[in-house]
């Protein structure tokens, strides 16, 4: 990998703590899942290193705290413009470890950076309030201040994006970071320590701490008196977990949990349209990303033609190692991943559904999956209530709006949810309607820093990105003032 790289110094594999690089406790290995063998061996921090990093971390708070707004601004303008100076190498060391095609990488490192861009803005701006008094004496302030030392639990997804989207605010409001990247993809997050160095972050203010230890490490960032935010990334079922162990210490945790994405096709879309956002929303990151289309709801009359442009673009689309040239599907994360999506298929073909595209393993072998279409989905099918997590597309046919939203919502998850339409009243009405945290009008494609990105229901609390992201790591305090 060190080869590949322009500058191969990006590529570090120990851990970040209070700004020295230190090793872990034994090693870990990460593997190149397009290829299956080793890209580097990870220090593996232990749950006591990682109290040691966050005493540095709550040492180091106190000062960056008293930093301004404007001071803070200018070194995290720093670490943002070296992430994009070296874009190309933080891509090459995102694809090596994760699989997700380069240009993929390419534009992750752009969108995590951007948090990083958008939050070094707002630490200008992060407004108190005063409020008229209650008495003729009484004088009412409300300030903002740091919450403390902020602790993540990320996964391997979006190895950058997960993490800047975090770290961006957290540091903006002048708290200090502990992050505990997936074990899948340390490198991506530890190379954001070396250039976090580079920028002048000071020491202790953002440590990077590798482990194969998630349960353990988890444990200590709910039990450390120190940490007083948890940020976490994942599936619903480890953030009840994690939510359950941080309720002895009534620590603030924000929670970006699973999703179950309808995808609604109206007979008045656009079709062409339709099908492109279906694409990007359905098969960007092979289907690996928790606001991925799940269930796709197609109205009578336009059924078959949306199933059969679908299918007619998807094919066309090149598999393979995401390092090569004009790839769209990497391989997926690991052999788990497949039998998910090979046990969505089968469950759906036992209950009638047709797959028109794809069904199987890839001929290219390890974790590779054909893109794969399902017609005649049913609401009895896994994929209606479980998330796949993979290539697989389920198009179910429905005749009424009504019905549709009903169908939408009948899930326990409410993070994205997508519909094409052109009748104006309709827009509104289903866009009111759908119990999601976001809802992609004609569009597939979501995400960005300026928007309030998150989920209701068991999906998650707290919202991430927009001048509203900072605020999970601000504490509110009113002072009342006699005069
Ligand atoms: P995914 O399927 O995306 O890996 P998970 O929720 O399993 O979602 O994992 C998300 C992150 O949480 C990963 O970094 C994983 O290592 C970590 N994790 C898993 N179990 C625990 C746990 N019990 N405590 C803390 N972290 C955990």
């Amino acid at each position: 990998l060190k080869s590949l790289l322009k500058d191969p110094t990006l590529l570090e594999t120990r851990a970040y703590i209070g700004g020295q690089w230190v090793d872990g406790e034994g090693t870990f290995d990460v593997t190149n899942p397009a290829r299956g063998d080793i890209v580097a061996k990870v220090a593996d921090v232990s749950r006591a290193q990682v109290a040691g990093a966050i005493a540095q971390a709550n040492t180091a708070q106190k000062e960056w705290a008293k930093w301004t707004g404007k001071e803070r601004a200018a070194v995290l303008r720093k670490w943002y413009d070296l992430m994009m100076a070296h874009q190309d190498d933080l891509a090459t060391i995102l694809t090596a470890e994760m699989g997700k095609p380069l240009a993929e990488s390419k534009g992750e490192i752009a969108y995590g950076a951007s948090f990083v861009e958008f939050f070094a803005e707002e630490a200008k701006r992060i407004y108190g309030e005063t409020i008229p008094g209650h008495q003729r004496d009484k004088r009412i302030t409300v300030i903002k201040q740091p919450i403390g030392v902020a602790a993540s639990i990320t996964p391997w997804n979006f190895p950058n994006a997960m993490i800047t989207r975090k770290a961006g605010p957290a540091l903006a409001a002048g708290c200090a970071f502990v992050a505990r990247p997936a074990a899948e993809t340390p490198l991506s997050a530890i190379v954001l320590g070396v250039l976090a160095d580079r920028a002048g972050i000071p020491a202790g203010v953002l440590n990077i701490v590798p482990s194969s230890r998630a349960s353990e490490i988890g444990k200590e960032f709910c039990e450390n008196d120190a940490v007083r935010k948890l940020t976490f990334t994942g599936s619903t079922e480890v953030g009840r977990i994690l939510l359950r162990q941080a309720a002895d210490s009534v620590m603030k945790c924000s929670m970006e949990l699973g999703g179950n994405a309808p995808f609604i096709v109206f007979d008045d879309a656009d079709l062409d349209a339709a099908v492109e956002g279906a694409i990007l929303c359905k098969f960007r990151n092979n289907g690996q990303t928790c606001v991925c289309a799940n269930r796709i709801y197609v109205q009578s009359g336009v059924y078959e033609a949306f199933a059969e442009k679908l299918k007619s673009a998807v094919e066309k689309m090149p598999v393979g190692d995401g390092l090569a040239d004009g790839i769209m599907f990497g391989p997926l994360i690991n052999q788990e991943a497949v039998e998910k999506v090979e046990e969505h298929i089968a469950d759906a073909t036992s209950k009638g559904g047709e797959v028109i595209l794809g069904g199987a393993a890839s001929t290219l072998g390890g974790t590779f999956f054909e893109p794969t279409i399902v017609t005649g989905a049913t609401p009895d099918m896994a994929f209606a209530k479980d998330e796949t997590f993979g290539p697989l597309a389920p198009l179910f046919k429905f005749e009424d709006e009504d019905d549709v939203i009903a169908m939408a919502n009948d899930t326990i998850f409410g993070l994205a949810s997508y519909f094409y339409a052109k009748d104006l009243s309709r827009v509104y009405k289903v866009a009111e309607a759908l119990e999601y945290g976001i809802v992609g009008v004609n569009t597939g494609i979501i995400s960005t820093e300026v928007a309030p990105f998150g989920g209701v229901k068991q999906s998650g609390l707290g919202r991430e990105g927009s001048h509203h992201g900072i605020e999970d790591y601000l504490e509110m305090k009113y002072i009342c003032m006699s005069v």
